[in-house]
């Protein structure tokens, strides 16, 4: 049989320019691996074009509309004469727009072959791109992920969070449908800039999956922002009237109407649709998502796969990591060097904030038996909160497990939660107990503090 023509052949393929893929491009490439990394879209991926950093920069947006709406207590003397959606707009894709520049000169930098197209595997070990051959030793999978959208007729009168960061103008009315991450964060940054909002959830309540303390505050919090918040409610139809307004009917038999906007927020799915995996011995999990296993290993050998395609976590620091450690542990000898997906920590960009970090306390419960932990936990008022008439709570928590009190789960909603959650999630990952919380002495006058007082 003749040998494939191949175009290049590299030590590591990279096959999406986004937060895995670049990262460990880059971490093969300074360990001196011939490397090559193909995108057929803006260099930088979903974070970084249309995830977290443009949605930062909106809930920045909002933060400021809410601290221009405080400052009168605070004894300033404001008039805000408006708010234009389509300037700020402007400067972030400008901003966006340096990101891509950066991330083409580093990658440029490290002397890594940028494949401009969309890549397929012709062969086990063979990538096509624009029509030319290349293979590798290596070949990592990171095309992340793409928001799903619903099988309701008219679904496609709404959005999703890409066509967010399109829009000119901020809509006047919205109804956002989801329950994770992005729905309760669009929600919250339309609403404190001014829209009106609905938020309609299928089950009875928002962010299931997190503690109960968070999910009920981010709830309250909503609800006292003035969203109109629609629990066990299942959109069945989406009709678009002549003057371009969208009604949305349930399956209770109401009409949700008027909207100027829709946007689904409810999950994405793994971008392999195009991949052709079926040329290469690689297979997928029960959700869809690329098979792996602890090493980032794919069921085919020598091809990899991490990020938003191959994990629950879709986070843009847990695609890093494991891209950084798997080209430590391919192309640095470091054998053993795998991403533990334990104890990472996340914050929900609400209003406010929130951050956790471990497991929450229903889940300590289903592992550890309620007997084998302590709870502590208080809710209480931000200072900040003492001058204004607007006012949002702040609730802590502190999971403990055993005789020893070991930390297992930290969790926080209210101002400052997002800064906050980061060194105590060092903590518990070094395994600190509550005793050595209240050893550390507070930090006053903070919200942090109450999480080294807790009684
Ligand atoms: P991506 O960053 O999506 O990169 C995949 C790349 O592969 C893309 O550039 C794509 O064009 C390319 N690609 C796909 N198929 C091919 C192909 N066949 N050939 C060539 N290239 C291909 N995470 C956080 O940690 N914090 C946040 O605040 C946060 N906010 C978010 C807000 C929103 C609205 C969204 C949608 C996500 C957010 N995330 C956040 C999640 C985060 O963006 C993702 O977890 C992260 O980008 C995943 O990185 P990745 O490398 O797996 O995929
Ligand atoms: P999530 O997985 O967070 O939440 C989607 C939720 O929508 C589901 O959990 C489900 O909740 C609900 N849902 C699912 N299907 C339907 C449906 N047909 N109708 C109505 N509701 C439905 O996904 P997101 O799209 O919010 O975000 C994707 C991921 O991006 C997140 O998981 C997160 O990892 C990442 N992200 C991270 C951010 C951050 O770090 N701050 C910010 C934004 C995104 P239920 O079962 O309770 O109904």
């Amino acid at each position: 049989m003749a040998a494939a023509a191949f175009t290049a052949v590299y030590d590591y393929l990279v096959i999406g320019g986004g937060s895995g893929g670049i990262a460990s491009a880059r971490r093969a490439a300074l360990h001196g691996a011939k490397t090559a990394l193909v995108e057929y879209q803006r260099l930088g991926g979903t974070c970084v074009n249309v995830g977290c950093v443009p949605k930062k920069v909106m809930w920045n947006t909002a933060s400021m509309a809410e601290a221009l709406h405080d400052a009168p207590d605070y004894g300033f003397d404001v008039t805000v004469k408006g708010f234009s959606w389509s300037s700020i707009r402007t400067k972030r894709d400008e901003y966006i727009k340096r990101l891509n520049g950066i991330y083409q000169g580093n990658l440029e930098r490290d002397k890594i072959d940028i494949l401009r197209g969309r890549a397929r595997f012709v062969g086990p070990k063979q990538v096509s791109v624009d029509g030319k051959i290349y293979s590798a030793k290596h070949i990592l999978i990171a095309t992340g992920s793409y928001a799903k959208l619903p099988d309701v007729p008219g679904a496609h009168h709404g959005i999703t969070s890409d066509g967010f960061f399109e829009l000119n103008e901020q809509p006047k009315k919205v109804a956002v449908v989801g329950a994770g991450y992005i729905a309760v964060e669009l929600a919250g940054i339309f609403r404190a800039l001014g829209s009106e909002v609905s938020l309609l959830v299928r089950h009875d309540g928002v962010l299931r999956k997190f503690d109960s303390m968070l999910h009920k505050g981010v709830e309250e919090e909503l609800t006292a922002s003035g969203v109109n918040l629609l629990l066990n409610t299942h959109v069945s139809s989406v009709t678009k009237d002549d003057s371009g307004h969208l009604s949305l009917a349930l399956t209770n038999g109401t009409t949700q109407s008027g909207f100027d906007c829709l946007v689904w927020a409810i999950g994405r799915s793994p971008t392999i649709e195009d991949l052709d995996l079926e040329k290469t011995g690689v297979s997928l999990d029960k959700d869809g998502l690329i098979k792996v296993d602890e090493f980032q290993n794919t069921t085919h050998e020598g091809i990899h796969a991490v990020g938003d395609v191959a994990s629950h976590w879709q986070l843009t620091p847990v695609a890093i990591a494991a891209g950084r450690r798997l080209s430590e542990r391919l192309f640095a000898g470091k054998t053993d060097l795998k991403l533990e997906y334990e104890n990472i920590a996340s914050v929900v960009f609400s209003h406010p904030a929130l951050g956790t970090v471990g497991l929450s306390e229903e889940d300590a419960i289903a592992k550890h038996g309620k007997d084998n932990l302590k709870i502590y936990s208080a809710t209480f008022t931000n200072m900040y909160h003492s001058m204004t008439t607007r006012k949002t709570k702040t609730r802590v928590k502190l999971v403990c497990l055993g005789k020893e009190e070991k930390v297992i789960g930290v969790h926080v909603i209210g101002i400052g939660a997002d800064e906050m959650i980061q060194g105590f999630a060092v903590a518990v990952k070094m395994g600190a107990t509550k005793a050595q919380f209240d050893d550390t002495v507070a930090i006053h006058p903070t919200a942090s503090e109450e999480l080294v007082t807790l009684r």
